[in-house]
């Protein structure tokens, strides 16, 4: 597959992660975030959104808990998410940088740098980029992913 290509397939799941942060529970103390997991073949494996299955559920995370841990196709999956993936959470005790780790997905692309809101100083991204994790940002869907939670940001 040509680079253009790849590309071309990244902006189509980014902007399907970015509609998925459209779904979620509104908060007023959390991101609405999307997040699409698809394998080596460009097959949509599994999608998930901030809140989906409880109060404290995070987009990557529902979307990792509808496949069997260990699911190979992980192995050669990208998972992608409207905001880079947590490395700091309060809610629960693994984030979504290692949980993506701990999955064994060698690629995240993402739209959206965490915004120093939550927590200072988000360290998803170089979490993931030290276990060796490839981190791609597409900020051309940076403005719809900031959108959703434009009422968070003032
Ligand atoms: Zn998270």
């Amino acid at each position: 597959m040509s680079g253009d290509l790849a590309e071309s397939g990244d902006l189509v799941h980014l902007a399907r992660a970015v509609e998925l942060s459209r779904h979620c529970p509104p908060s007023e103390t959390a991101f609405s975030v999307g997040a699409v997991i698809v394998g080596a073949d460009g097959e949509v494996l599994a999608e998930g959104y901030s809140r989906e299955v409880d109060a404290h559920n995070h987009a990557e995370e529902a979307a990792l808990g509808k496949l069997p841990a260990g699911d190979p196709r992980l192995r050669t999956a990208t998972v992608y998410s409207s905001l880079e993936p947590c490395g700091q959470r309060a809610s629960r005790p693994r984030t979504c940088a290692e949980l993506i780790i701990a999955a064994g997905v060698p690629r995240v692309v993402v739209a959206w740098r965490e915004p120093d809101l939550f927590v200072t100083a988000c360290q998803g991204t170089a979490m993931l980029t030290a276990a060796g994790v490839e981190v791609v940002e597409l900020p051309e869907l940076a403005a719809q992913a900031r959108e959703v939670n434009a009422h968070l940001l003032g």
